[in-house]
């Protein structure tokens, strides 16, 4: 088990784009990317404070490592709730060297109380801490190296206004399109040596919900498949056969997804209703829903946001094999 885990590890690591230019998708922050760590570069500087935001899965913990890479530094890497006290955070601050960057995954769980600290280290990269405590507490002023702070999360409603105003680069990482996805695939299994049909990709693709960490994973499952039918190259009628197999929904969905449509389709007359109640119906939270789950099915067209609430589209009554409401007749 142990070494089974280590080796997917560090199969991860393999797929992991380490320069700008392996990163797969045209995506205009890209090019601003590329210009700022250049001026940064020449002007002998570090990247200002950078923050991604997104759903799951789509390259934020990648393009930290980007930047490090690309900015010749290190990265040290931590998380919003790893971060209990705030002699954790003065801990890693204190070990950056000029240049590095220190990645904050899911910054948006980071203790308010940490977050205070965290301005200052952003804004001077000096960090005041408390030692001792009542009559005999002293503040102590500690120098940092010009670092860059990059910060992921995939709930930006929940980050509050200041830590926001400190980023001086903000990105959103959208969805990758299909076409994107076949190229990931592709890739990473170039990576792996494993030999694929290009509409093999493809059938990856369409189930992987716009989202390259799924696409790998299902990768590897039909490479697991091929392996276990004594296949040494996925065809697409292969991998078409694997998917079903695995039982991977055609359209990508989760069963969270699932649960939404067929809550809103079944429990609201496919609606519309509002956020809060759906997220109630579904046991989530409302943001999550907002800025996790939605994003995908508003994309594909499976439900619509309107002032009303949310609605069910059609393509959601098609999949989940439910008649639509019947069209109103308008009679003259
Ligand atoms: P996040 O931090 O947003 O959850 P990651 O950066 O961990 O996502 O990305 C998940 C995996 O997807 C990475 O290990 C990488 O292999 C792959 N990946 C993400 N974005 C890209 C991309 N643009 N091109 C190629 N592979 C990508």
């Amino acid at each position: 088990m142990r070494h089974s885990s280590v080796s997917l590890d560090s199969e991860e690591k393999a797929l992991r784009p380490k320069r700008l230019e392996e990163f797969i998708g045209e995506r205009p922050f890209l090019q601003n990317l590329r210009i700022f760590i250049q001026a940064a570069r020449a002007r002998g500087e570090s990247l200002d404070h950078t923050l991604f935001y997104g759903p799951p899965g789509l390259g934020k913990t990648t393009l930290a490592h980007i930047i490090a890479n690309e900015m010749g530094g290190r990265i040290l890497t931590t998380s919003g709730p790893a971060l209990q006290r705030p002699a954790d955070l003065a801990g890693l601050l204190t070990q950056l060297e000029k240049g590095d960057v220190l990645f904050i995954d899911e910054i948006h769980r980071l203790h308010p109380s940490i977050e205070e600290y965290l301005y200052s280290a952003m804004e001077d990269y000096r960090l005041d801490v408390v030692v001792g405590s009542g009559p005999h507490a002293k503040t102590l002023q500690l120098h940092l190296q010009p670092f860059t702070l990059v910060g992921a999360t995939t709930r930006l409603g929940l980050l509050t206004a200041p830590l926001v105003a400190r980023f001086g680069i903000s990105i959103h990482v959208e969805y990758y399109s299909q076409p994107e996805l076949a190229q990931i695939v592709m890739r990473s299994a170039r990576i792996l040596g494993i030999s694929i049909q290009e509409a093999a990709a493809w059938a990856i693709a369409r189930r992987s919900r716009g989202t390259p960490r799924i696409a790998n994973r299902l990768l590897r499952r039909v490479r697991d498949f091929a392996q276990v039918s004594g296949n040494t190259f996925i065809s697409e009628a292969l991998a078409e056969e694997a998917l079903s197999a695995l039982q991977i929904d055609p359209a990508g969905l989760e069963e969270i997804d699932k649960k939404l449509l067929l809550t809103l389709v079944e429990r609201f007359g496919g609606g519309p209703t509002g956020l809060h109640t759906l997220a109630v119906a579904v046991g989530e939270e409302p943001e999550t829903l907002e800025e996790v789950y939605e994003p995908y099915l508003i994309m594909e067209g499976f439900l619509e946001r309107t002032p009303r609430g949310r609605r069910a589209l059609p393509r959601a009554y098609a999949h989940l094999g439910k008649q639509g409401p019947t069209p109103q007749l308008t009679l003259f």
